[in-house]
């Protein structure tokens, strides 16, 4: 059975971005009578609104989509991304950075031409780290990409299907694009992308449909897949809408949003020929 989902995060109005992207998952779905699920991707407390996400909902079924439910929203299950991340860490994939992000910006460009692009690091000694814990220090959990390639034996496995662009390819994935990613901030508890990987297998998701603004992130999403044990979606990055200045939608365009599209009259109807749906 076909499953995708749309995983918006509430930190602002839905744009023409999402709505293609919401729309062209919904679609897919349909056209195989599979299943469509909206997800609420809200572990950044110091950024989604609860206004947001009444608006995702809201706009959403104007758009003219239904979903299952009950929707799942990610801060009310934040003990199931800590087990994970609990786990990652109890097999030695994980160090405490200190780093604050200057910090780790001014070590890229220090180091020799080309050496570093992104980040890669290693614990402190046990000596220091007690210190800096003992002065409660803020740190982040990051992905050791070392500890990660010793525990597979190589990223050469790590491979994912796209279907993205024209004729299924399978890539080979590459984790290190990304160094060692922060999984957990001291604000907040767990990353987005242990979220994503963890939420799309507990949903038996079987296509990730999302913007080509994520395919990035599926390199490191593999990567996490495999040291814990999750299967692997086929994944779907759509092109991104960009606007009459050839420029990408964002949350920047305020007037861009749905609900002013609305507000200045545009029917859903408008809208989804507009985007080349149905
Ligand atoms: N929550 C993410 C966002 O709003 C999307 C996650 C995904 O589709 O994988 O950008």
């Amino acid at each position: 059975m076909f499953v995708t989902r749309f995983a918006p995060s509430p930190t602002g109005y839905l744009h023409r971005g999402h709505a293609f992207s919401a729309l062209t998952a919904h679609g897919a779905a349909r056209a195989v009578d599979g299943r469509f699920l909206l997800r609420i991707e809200d572990i950044d407390a110091t950024r989604c609104r609860p206004a947001f996400e009444a608006a995702i909902h809201e706009d959403l079924a104007w758009l003219g989509l239904s979903w299952e439910t009950p929707v799942r929203r990610q801060s009310e299950h934040l003990d199931d991304y800590h087990g994970a991340l609990a786990a990652l860490e109890a097999r030695g994939l994980l160090y405490r950075c200190f780093r604050t992000r200057r910090e780790v910006a001014d070590e890229i460009a220090r180091a020799p031409h080309g050496a570093m692009e992104v980040f890669r690091g290693r614990p402190l000694p046990p000596g220091e780290e007690a210190r800096r814990l003992a002065a409660n220090e803020p740190f982040a959990w990051r992905l050791s990409l070392d500890a990660a390639e010793r525990a597979l034996g190589g990223f050469q496995d790590l491979t994912f299907v796209e279907e993205g662009a024209g004729e299924p390819r399978v890539v080979q994935a590459r984790p290190e694009l990304g160094g060692d990613v922060v999984l957990a901030r001291k604000d907040v508890g767990v990353a987005y992308h242990l979220a994503v990987v963890f939420d799309d297998a507990l949903q038996g998701i079987t296509h990730v449909i999302r913007g080509a603004d994520l395919a990035e992130a599926t390199h490191v999403q593999r990567l996490l897949q495999a040291l814990l044990g999750l299967p692997t979606p086929t994944y779907r990055h759509h092109r991104l809408l960009t606007g009459p200045d050839g420029r990408r939608f964002a949350k920047r365009d305020r007037a861009q949003t749905l609900r002013e599209l609305r507000a200045a009259g545009m029917t859903p109807a408008d809208l989804r020929r507009e985007m080349g749906f149905d």
